[in-house]
């Protein structure tokens, strides 16, 4: 895999991402995969996606979970239903995350990564069981050679190095998603990458606005480089601190999505021969 080779994050059911047909118009050679539902994970079903994806030479970095109940209508909405921390759907999401890295693991992908949900500070007494599911997964994975990948942007960089610290595992590391702190309010992209930059190992390339209009929704992103991440920073701190993997484009909630995709397949092409020659 080519330093910096772009990628798209990608869907094949009804997640989000675009869709195969349209990554492979757009001609990356690497994804990150929204994990299917589990219909979709049978051994029959998980070596069809792999010979589909092998077939147009398309590298799966990562595998992403999600659950269909997670609920982003607004972000305290979102803190009661996202990820492995609502107790209410802890042990069986839990179950499902295991699950989806045994998924990622027959497709031959050695990382899974997710938005673990907002973690509790660690006066709560909910913390210690947090830590406790996050080793759980991470344990998980390294039976199978993976690390373990949580997305930034429901705490601030303090709070996600403070948790990093106390799973204590060599193989959970950083999906940096630059625009996640924009959207979740939890301070500057760019320091926070200063901040937890040394176990970043998979990167969204996703922009979003500060200033929001006064009817757009809280989660919407921008077109990469037109929102406030200043991509170009960016990707200049990522060299600085020796970051050589895909530059994975992220683009949620846009009209014509690949359009966008296109665009910012561009931008970040014109960057990377600038900033690597
Ligand atoms: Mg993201």
């Amino acid at each position: 895999m080519d330093k910096w080779a772009t990628g798209i994050f990608t869907s094949i059911d009804e997640g989000l991402g675009a869709g195969l047909d349209s990554v492979k118009e757009l001609g990356v050679s690497t994804v990150h995969l929204h994990a299917p539902g589990r219909d979709f994970r049978t051994a029959e079903k998980t070596a069809e996606i792999k010979g589909q994806f092998a077939a147009a030479e398309i590298e799966i970095s990562v595998v992403f979970a999600g659950f269909p109940d997670d609920d982003y209508t607004t972000p305290e909405i979102a803190q009661q239903t996202v990820g492995l921390v609502p107790l209410d759907r802890r042990e069986h999401r839990l179950e499902e995350t295991l699950a989806i890295a045994d998924f990622a693991a027959a497709l031959g992908v050695d990382a899974v990564g997710m938005h673990l949900g907002f973690v509790p500070e660690t006066s709560d007494p909910d913390f210690a069981a947090v830590v406790e599911v996050a080793r759980t997964v991470c344990d998980h994975c390294r039976g199978h050679g993976q690390h373990f990948h949580l997305e930034t942007g429901q705490e601030t960089a303090t709070e996600l190095l403070t948790f990093i610290q106390a799973v204590d595992r060599e193989n959970l590391a950083v999906n940096f998603d630059p625009a996640n702190m924009i959207l979740y309010q939890v301070g500057s992209p760019l320091e926070a990458l200063d901040q937890v930059g040394r176990f970043v190992r998979s990167v969204h390339c996703k922009d979003a606005a500060i200033e929001r209009r006064p009817d757009q929704p809280w989660y919407e992103d921008a077109p990469l480089g037109q929102g406030d991440v200043n991509i170009r920073a960016f990707l200049l701190k990522l060299r600085d601190l020796g970051y050589e993997g895909p530059l994975t484009i992220e683009r949620e909630y846009a009209p014509d999505q690949v359009g966008d995709l296109r665009a910012a397949l561009q931008l970040l092409t014109d960057l990377r021969r600038e900033i690597l020659g």
